[in-house]
């Protein structure tokens, strides 16, 4: 899968579902949905995998965190709870080269992920 795919997101050239925007983040939907919520949280500033976060983005992806939180509350959600998730590398089963939190919600989720 394109390594800037999600860029192309961000800037427009492809579209995408979009359920929330700020100057630094974007979330859009996931166009092969797991759970009836299943929304992308993204960085707007490309970084390729949880190994490459510095201490420079430490504010950045923590407001991955509260987007996802936000958006969870908004859509019903927070009271009964909610996943996210970032797979970092193909182990873990990354596709896209740009780090992206997946918010899952609206079904019982198991553990351990498969
Ligand atoms: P990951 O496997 O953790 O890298 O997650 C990548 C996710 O991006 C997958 O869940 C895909 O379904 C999703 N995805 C791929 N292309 C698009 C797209 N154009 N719009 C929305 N989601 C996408």
């Amino acid at each position: 899968m394109s390594e800037d795919l999600f860029l192309k997101i961000i800037n427009r050239e492809i579209p995408a579902d979009i359920v929330y925007e700020t100057d630094s983040v974007l979330a859009f939907r996931d166009i092969n949905p797991q759970a009836p919520l299943h929304v992308l949280v993204i960085p707007k500033t490309h970084i390729r995998t949880i190994n490459d976060i510095g201490a420079e983005h430490t504010a950045l992806v923590g407001e991955l965190f509260t987007a996802a939180a936000a958006i969870a509350a908004e859509h019903g959600y927070a009271d009964d709870g909610y996943r996210v998730v970032m797979n970092c590398n193909e182990a873990a089963g990354q596709t896209v080269f740009h780090i992206h939190l997946h918010l899952l919600a609206g079904r019982s989720l198991s553990w351990p992920p498969g």
